[in-house]
């Protein structure tokens, strides 16, 4: 970079799963290493795709942007693009091939690749193109940028042993690879020290974390160590397996007050049947049977799923058996997709596809179920007291409404207004309040005045705090230069002005 020159700014484009957003956040931090910065504005000096592959016309859908960006580019000589993910990992010189203006090429395994790719493509003039086959470095020692300084995500394991006919992740993301629990616990004390106050462990399958070191119940010995974590308030995990979900965990989550209330638990489908085909191999009343004990150990705890509909060969019997399922599971929430081929899975090869309008009528009945479930689910919740971990505004919603939002600790999404009187909660800080109204997707609380409103300052509400200020470039509390009494105060962004 010549000297004096603006540094160059990168955006990273993330599409699909919490694998992703996760992964992306290690790219932004690699890429701030090498002295990139944020970009503000639409345009950047380098974009990167992170991919996903799990949906059809992915593809599409990433040429259609990269097409977009041609003419950008052509005008922008200095700019650069970057494609990485699953899509790349699976596609690899395709993407040179059909988008010659594409300037790097990198694959799950070797994120860490990105500023180097970078730097060789801009010196050499030429696309490059690095894709391992397996990991080489666990992308959770690379350096990240994480979104949310109260709350972050750790990766406890990479890749999946299963062969879910569906599913594209074992040939892409490889088998799973375990991290020592030393190594884990470790990023969880930083990110402590750091200020958050809530990690969410992160898997593929993270209930069969160990069969790499031979530890069949490392799991839920890991959950147990979270619990000695000092400031660390709320651990979640992402995702099961119900075929590896053993009574240790259950029981590591309900004597672990740190360990959430809450559990996300894929049931994918309730006919036997098409649980089969898919190659999962539990049952629809293992997974009942699971939910069952989940509750009675922890009886306020909130699952949710995920379902496909349309699979293959799936009969009005299986998706019948689904809805029954669905009905006795009471999950407070359901992420539910139509099957669709992906190509280079078993499934994609299957007889038996079924024609869109089937499984679309099938879907909407599966929503509107679960749509009336979730809103039964939540109305229950009207008059309960709820600790809610305050997120960042964003969004026109809390903007027309004035109210502010958060998680309560079975992760539901909860609207919440502050009394006149009562002081305004920052990111991060722990506000206790009664719900007052439900709706299928949130929750709302109005307290009627402060007496009905509690509001804890917590460390992650000071990191917010210093986190605000020093993006300003103005020293925070704690810092050399810090005006006494007012140190974090100047650049504070407002929020929204609650309900008086
Ligand atoms: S458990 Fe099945 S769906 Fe989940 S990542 Fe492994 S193969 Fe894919």
């Amino acid at each position: 970079m010549p000297e004096n020159s603006a540094p160059r700014t990168y955006q990273v484009r993330t599409f699909g799963c919490q694998m992703n957003v996760h992964d992306s956040e290690r790219m932004s931090g690699l890429l701030e290493d090498a002295g990139l910065v944020p970009a503000t504005e639409e345009l950047a000096d380098v974009i990167v795709f992170n991919t996903c592959a799990v949906r059809e016309n992915a593809d599409n859908k990433l040429y259609g942007h990269l097409g977009q960006l041609r003419p950008v580019k052509e005008k922008n000589p200095g700019m650069q693009i970057a494609v990485g993910g699953c899509l790349a990992q699976k596609d690899r010189e395709t993407i040179l091939q059909k988008a010659p203006w594409v300037d790097a090429v990198f694959g799950t395994h070797n994120v860490g690749a990105l500023p180097a790719l970078l730097e060789r493509a801009r010196h050499n003039a030429t696309a490059e193109l690095e894709i391992l086959e397996s990991l080489e470095v666990f992308p959770s020692t690379l350096p990240t940028k994480r979104d949310s300084v109260y709350s972050g995500w750790v990766s406890i394991s990479v890749g999946c042993n299963n062969t879910c006919t569906f599913c594209i992740v074992p040939s892409l993301r490889g088998k799973e690879r375990d991290r020592r629990p030393g190594e884990i616990l470790a990023e969880i004390q930083a990110l402590v020290d750091d200020g958050a106050i809530e990690v969410t462990l992160l898997g593929q399958n993270v209930n069969s974390y160990g069969v790499e070191f031979g530890d069949r119940q490392a799991f839920s010995k890991l959950l147990r160590a979270c619990g000695d974590i000092e400031g660390l308030e709320r651990v979640r995990f992402t995702s099961p397996h119900p075929a590896a979900f053993t009574d240790d965990v259950i029981a590591a989550m309900a004597e672990t007050p740190n360990v959430m209330p809450q559990l996300h638990m894929p049931l994918q489908s309730g006919s036997d049947k098409v649980l089969k085909d898919m190659r999962r191999s539990y049952r629809s009343t293992r997974f009942l049977g699971i939910l069952d004990k989940v509750r009675e150990r922890i009886p306020d705890a909130a699952i949710s799923t995920d379902i496909i509909v349309g699979f293959p060969g799936e009969t009005e019997e299986d998706f019948q058996a689904t809805l029954d399922v669905v009905e006795k599971s009471r999950f407070a929430t359901a992420f539910t997709f139509q099957y669709s081929k992906r190509p280079g899975t078993p499934a994609a090869e299957l007889e038996g596809q079924l024609p869109k309008a089937v499984v679309q009528e099938r879907y909407e009945r599966l929503i509107a179920l679960q749509d009336r479930i979730a809103a039964e689910e939540n109305a229950k919740q009207v008059g309960r007291e709820v600790e809610i971990l305050v997120a960042a505004q964003s969004g026109r919603k809390s903007d027309q409404t004035h109210r502010l939002s958060g998680r309560a600790k079975d992760q539901r999404l909860v609207h919440f207004s502050v009394p006149a009187g009562a002081e305004t909660p920052r990111p991060g800080d722990l506000v206790t309040v009664t719900i007052t109204e439900a709706a299928p997707f949130h929750l709302i609380a109005d307290p009627r005045d402060a007496s009905e409103y509690r509001r804890r300052r917590s460390r992650a509400g000071d990191a917010w705090d210093r986190a605000q200020a020093d993006s300003c470039g103005v020293p925070s509390a704690g810092t050399a230069g810090t005006v006494p009494g007012k140190g974090v105060l100047l650049g504070m962004p407002k929020l929204p002005t609650p309900v008086r």
